[in-house]
């Protein structure tokens, strides 16, 4: 038996939905291809099915691992992994331009059995930020590792280089020179600058047959941000978190104001200590980013299956496994 209810808070959409939580087999996945979305009016139908399809590799490659009796932590790295290796999302192969023209990712893991946690920032040539975040997690005594010292670890544990040429696309090329002939003013032209432009993520969160929770974030962060800025997404606490307490949540949006309100962490705190429901606990961390100027959204699963996608942008590519056992994937507000 399933409830689902979508409602529009203000700016907010929210999607919830609850499982039976006498089920303790009830498995959950959801992901995110991030809340910067082509505008609509831009969205072709040709774009929208590729888009659609990149969701559902993802969607597919966490489920097979968590219907064979798989682990949260690998299906969440697996999503994540395939949303990377896809150019239409900001992550890995599709990952944004700095202001100097190179690419730089950060990621991260937590296992919400164990709070054990990996993440890395500023990784140049790491073909999957995710699988060496969860390197740092697993075969290191740190939390985050940035920039060179990640990626000497990344080739002491054989996880693949790629030369930086791998990360370009011409699109997110074509993103960085709006926007740098955008705050130059230098060719007199008038740009539209979207979100698609400026920003995007990937995500998942998973909940396993043995009720164990865990997240992944991985990001090329925002078009023409200062080499060296770090967002939310490798921050544990701001825009990765899970505890098999509570719950296990990816965020995507202006980094600097999810960073502000830990808003992945604050989900969690408003369930353990205001007793508040998944739904209600990701209304108010979001709202919290907001009022501070940040637009976005997350995903999140709660230790009974309960999923929640709330965001207040004009989008967020999404999708989750539904309690049919079929995906259900989606972008914009309506359905
Ligand atoms: N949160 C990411 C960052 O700030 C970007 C995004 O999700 O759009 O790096």
């Amino acid at each position: 038996m399933v409830k689902l209810t979508s409602l529009a808070i203000g700016c907010l959409a929210l999607a919830a939905i609850s499982l039976q939580a006498e089920d303790p087999m009830n498995v959950a996945l959801v992901v995110h291809g991030g809340a910067g979305t082509i505008e609509r009016s831009s969205m072709t139908p040709e774009r929208e099915k590729e888009y659609r399809a990149g969701i559902e590799n993802a969607l597919r490659a966490g489920e097979n691992i968590l219907q064979s009796g798989g682990t949260a932590l690998d299906a969440v790295e697996s999503a994540v992994r395939v949303l990377e290796d896809d150019p239409h999302f900001n992550a890995g192969k599709g990952a944004v331009f700095t202001s100097a023209g190179t690419n730089e990712m950060d990621a991260a893991i937590m296992d919400g059995r164990t709070l054990a946690a990996g993440a890395v920032a500023c990784v140049q040539h790491v073909r999957n930020p995710i699988t060496l975040a969860r390197a740092v997690m697993e075969k290191s005594k740190h939390v985050f590792m940035v920039g060179a010292g990640a990626e000497e670890f990344a080739k002491s544990n054989g996880i693949a280089l790629v030369d930086a040429k791998y990360f370009f696309t011409p699109e997110r090329w074509d993103a960085l020179k709006k926007a740098l002939e955008k705050t130059s003013g230098a060719s007199g032209k008038k740009f539209i600058f979207t979100d698609a432009d400026r920003h995007g993520t990937v995500g998942a969160v998973a909940r396993d047959k043995n009720g164990n929770l865990a997240a992944a974030t991985s990001t090329g962060g925002m078009t023409n941000k200062l080499p060296g800025r770090v967002g939310d997404s490798p921050i544990i606490g701001a825009g990765t978190y899970a505890n098999n307490e509570t719950c296990a949540v990816s965020c995507t949006g202006d980094g600097e104001y999810f960073i502000r309100a830990s808003v992945a962490h604050e989900v969690n705190a408003l369930m353990e200590d205001r007793g508040m429901s998944l739904r209600e606990a990701c209304e108010a961390a979001l709202e919290n980013a907001h009022k501070l100027g940040g637009d976005g959204g997350l995903i999140a699963v709660d230790k009974n299956g309960n999923i929640a996608l709330p965001f207040n942008t004009s989008g967020m590519y999404r999708g989750y496994l539904g309690p049919d056992g079929k995906f259900v994937i989606d972008i914009y507000r309506e359905h």
